[in-house]
């Protein structure tokens, strides 16, 4: 029921943190990767993939520029499993965040998601069979402080998930998210480099731990795989207990 065999998911985002996790942990569920990258430096995720036996290929695109979004996806094979892991974070208070860098956010976390979910979900449409996985956040659910485009993009990503999956669930699509907490990857450093900070978060997760990429590959094999064929829309969140709390 788990296993992903004949199948090829791409995973943007793939070079490094929860990506690079997603991508390894589905080859050995035995489905064949399509790494996503911004640049070329996907050598060691490749590998590591190959390792596992299944095929890994490439597709280059840096996904700040919605506008090539489109026509780059053009030149992609068949994909039953598209992860729309790609992010970035900019933290700024809310009085000073720039106009620039929401949009940024917003570009890359949002945009991309949708455009690539919509090139890629319209050939799954057409198969009528497919699987997309959002990577949201725990500011799916909450404000968060000094990152008012990222809680934006990511409130807009849960909803963006709900939307497409209620339109594709009755044509074999599922569209559900996965919600991360905490995770030790590079878009937390500046948070677990903060002593008061990093001490203050740890000690509000009830497993009493920050995850790591490797805690969310259960949550992906299973939303790429046929035992998550009635499960549409759904955010689920793997924290630690953290929105438990
Ligand atoms: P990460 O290690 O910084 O990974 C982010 C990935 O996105 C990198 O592979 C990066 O490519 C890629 N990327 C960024 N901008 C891009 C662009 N313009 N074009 C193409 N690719 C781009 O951090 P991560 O924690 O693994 O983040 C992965 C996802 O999880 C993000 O959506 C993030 O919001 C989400 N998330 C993370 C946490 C957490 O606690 N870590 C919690 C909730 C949600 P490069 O390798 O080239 O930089």
């Amino acid at each position: 029921m788990f296993s992903l065999e004949g199948k090829t998911a791409l995973v943007t985002g793939a070079r490094t943190g929860i990506g690079r996790a997603l991508a390894v942990g589905l080859a050995e569920a035995g489905a064949d990767i399509v790494l996503h990258g911004r640049d070329d430096g996907l050598d060691e995720v490749e590998a590591e993939v190959r390792k596992t036996g299944r095929r890994a290929g490439r597709w280059i695109l840096d996904l700040s520029d919605p506008g090539r979004i489109v026509e780059a996806a053009g030149r992609l094979g068949p994909i039953d499993v598209l992860v729309n892991n790609a992010g970035i974070i900019r933290r700024a208070p809310a009085a000073e965040h720039s106009h620039a860098a929401f949009r940024e956010v917003l570009d890359v976390n949002l945009d991309a998601t949708f455009l690539l979910s919509q090139a890629v979900g319209a050939r799954m449409l057409a198969r009528g069979s497919g699987k997309i996985i959002m990577i949201a956040s725990m500011l799916s659910f909450q404000g968060g402080v000094n990152v008012a485009g990222y809680t934006a993009a990511k409130h807009a990503v849960a909803g963006l998930t709900r939307a497409l999956a209620c339109e594709w669930a009755a044509r074999g699509v599922q569209v559900n998210a996965i919600a991360p907490g905490y995770i030790a990857t590079g878009n937390t450093e500046r948070l677990r480099a903060d002593p008061v900070r990093e001490a203050e978060i740890r000690g509000r997760i009830p497993a009493g731990r920050w995850g790591e990429p490797e805690d969310l590959v259960g949550a992906a094999v299973f939303l790429a795989s046929g035992a998550s064929d009635y499960v549409n829309g759904h955010v689920l969140a793997v924290d630690g207990g953290w929105l438990a709390r």
